[in-house]
């Protein structure tokens, strides 16, 4: 089944310049990379993203880590693109993360780990109407 996701570059990955390196990956394994911007979230549209831990410990470092620097949203498109897309970025925690996967090679904690990817299809429609309009998502 065709899928879109919603993929993240997060603010550590682009700070150590290896935002290229990931979206290689991503083309790599055959995504379709439908919209992408860079862009600095605000405090409140970092707890808007993640409200769904607003009540976990480290709630309030996770914002002020999203809003570190600028982050690279996009809409990639696959078959099965949301298992897919979440396989290729690893474990939350790189320690854990298995070998060969992004988070193993470019996360530096279980905090700043590179990249985000939705975790369901209900998940992936709300997260990529967060970023980008109907407009900004090219027709294929
Ligand atoms: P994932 O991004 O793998 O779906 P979660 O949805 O559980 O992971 O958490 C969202 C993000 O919050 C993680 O990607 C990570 O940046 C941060 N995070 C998760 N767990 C922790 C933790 N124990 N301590 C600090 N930050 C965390
Ligand atoms: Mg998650």
């Amino acid at each position: 089944m065709t899928q879109r996701t919603l993929a993240i570059i997060k603010p550590d990955a682009i700070g150590k310049g290896v935002a290229g390196q990931i979206i290689a990956r991503v083309e790599n394994a055959g995504f379709k990379i439908l919209a992408a911007k860079m862009i600095h979230m605000s405090q409140a549209e970092a707890a808007g993203f993640y409200a769904v831990h607003r009540a976990r410990p480290f709630f309030q470092s996770l914002c002020d880590f999203m809003t570190q620097g600028p982050c690279l949203p996009m809409v990639l498109e696959g078959e099965n693109a949301i298992q897919r897309w979440r396989e290729l970025m690893g474990a939350t925690d790189p320690v854990k993360a298995a070998a060969g996967t992004i988070r193993k090679d470019f996360a530096s904690s279980i905090e700043a780990n590179a990249v985000h990817g939705s975790d369901s299809p209900e998940t992936a429609g709300v997260e990529i109407s967060y970023f980008f309009s109907s407009l900004e998502l090219c027709p294929r």
